[in-house]
């Protein structure tokens, strides 16, 4: 053909880290069908959804059978009530979003992934390690991105005083509760992050999909900080707080001060949304509203707290251990340092072959990953214990 395709797609690097993981785990199956293998590299929830969340949905898709409820396509940016119920969501927390900021989504990763189609070609700075969904969104527009180390001494959560391709105006993400490191900003780490944003004229790209998870006194919203509504746009998720993983919703929330380039951001947004989205579908968002209900919100972390234990059985091991590691109190993740200086992939077989426990390598989530590994909290509470029983045995 003579067309012309977006050769950027290229310049992504081939991650082979779940199919490497799986090959190892199959292989090592085959060789031992009689092990009882545990997976804890799981990032996804294993809990069902519950029943305030069921029981909306149930009726909502009821109205979709009757003609006089029935209801076509959404509105792109989501129904008022979902807007109004995730603007008081912030309120709990003191931060005063109008429901005009918020736009639904089918989830974080949609958003974090398309956020560039609203931007020129800018310097991004990004968190190593982190999600890669940022990384791979920017390098398929073609942007240059600079890399913003994590380490033991700043405890992965790496600070304006660590950017070494020199100040300038950039897109920063952030990812508070980290995945994979589990660690969160404190306010004080935010407000560097804010202040940086605003000298340098900077946007912060703030991924909050975890915050259900914190339960220490640290911000959830990037808005929790002032100056914030000028620098920053925040994505979220109802995939870890309700477990909406395969049911699918989330939100942006872009305020209506942001201007780049003289161009208001919300109405790029809207415009883009508008354009190449056809909004959730009503059950799910009926469902979501239900979660952030007081009923709804208490059951889903039920499901938080399931998890919690699960996490602090593991950090709980790590500390007796002395192992060096982050997470685990206000997320789902451990991100520990491999003993004895193994690499990752050495430390994976190890825990493969003598404890029949599967982790995530950390150098899957970029270079600064190499030498750690990744627990996550997402199994039952059984398999857990089990895991780390074998665990104490082993480290
Ligand atoms: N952001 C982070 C940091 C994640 O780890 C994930 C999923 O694991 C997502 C976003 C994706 O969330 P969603 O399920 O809403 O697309």
């Amino acid at each position: 053909m003579k067309i012309k395709a977006n050769t950027n797609f290229l310049s992504i690097k081939e991650t082979y880290l779940f199919s490497e993981i799986g090959a190892r785990v199959r292989k090592y199956s085959e060789e031992h069908p009689e092990a009882s293998i545990i997976r804890l590299g799981i990032g996804d929830v294993t809990l069902p959804l519950n029943k305030v969340v069921t029981d909306a949905m149930t009726k909502a898709v009821s109205e979709m059978g009757v003609k006089d409820t029935f209801r076509g396509y959404p509105p792109e940016y989501g129904y008022d009530f979902l807007r109004e119920a995730i603007s008081s969501y912030y309120k709990r927390n003191n931060v005063d979003i109008p429901a005009s900021d918020i736009f639904v989504s089918d989830g974080a990763k949609s958003d974090c992934g398309n956020f560039p189609d609203i931007l020129g070609n800018n310097e991004i700075l990004i968190p190593d390690p982190v999600y890669p969904v940022y990384i791979d969104s920017n390098t398929m527009n073609g942007n240059n991105i600079n890399l913003v180390k994590g380490s033991i001494e700043n405890g992965f959560t790496p600070m304006p005083s660590d950017i070494t391709t020199g100040d300038k105006p950039y897109v920063i993400y952030i990812c508070s509760p980290n995945n994979p490191t589990g660690a969160v900003y404190t306010a004080e780490g935010l407000k560097a992050w804010v202040d940086y944003a605003l000298k340098t004229g900077s946007l912060i790209v703030f991924d909050a999909a975890y915050e259900a998870f914190i339960s220490e006194d640290l911000p959830r919203s990037i808005f929790e900080i002032e100056g914030a509504g000028e620098c920053a746009i925040e994505i979220c998720s109802f995939s870890k707080f309700a477990g909406f993983t395969g049911t699918r919703c989330g939100w942006t929330v872009v305020p209506a001060g942001l201007d780049a380039d003289g161009v208001k951001l919300q109405k790029l947004w809207a415009r883009r949304q508008a354009t190449k989205f056809n909004g959730v579908n009503y059950p799910v968002q009926r469902g979501a509203e239900a979660a952030l209900s007081v009923e709804g919100i208490k059951a889903c972390m039920e499901a938080i707290d399931y998890y919690r234990a699960n996490a602090k059985l593991i950090a709980d091991l790590m500390t007796r251990k002395g192992i060096f590691f982050t997470g685990g109190i206000n997320s789902p993740y451990i991100w520990l340092k491999c003993p004895n200086d193994m690499g990752s992939w050495d430390f994976f077989d190890m825990l493969l072959n003598e404890a029949q426990v599967v982790g995530t390598p950390g150098e899957g989530f970029g270079e600064a990953g190499a030498g750690f590994f990744r627990l996550t909290s997402f199994g039952s509470s059984e398999a857990t214990a089990e895991a780390v029983a074998r665990l104490d045995k082993l480290l």
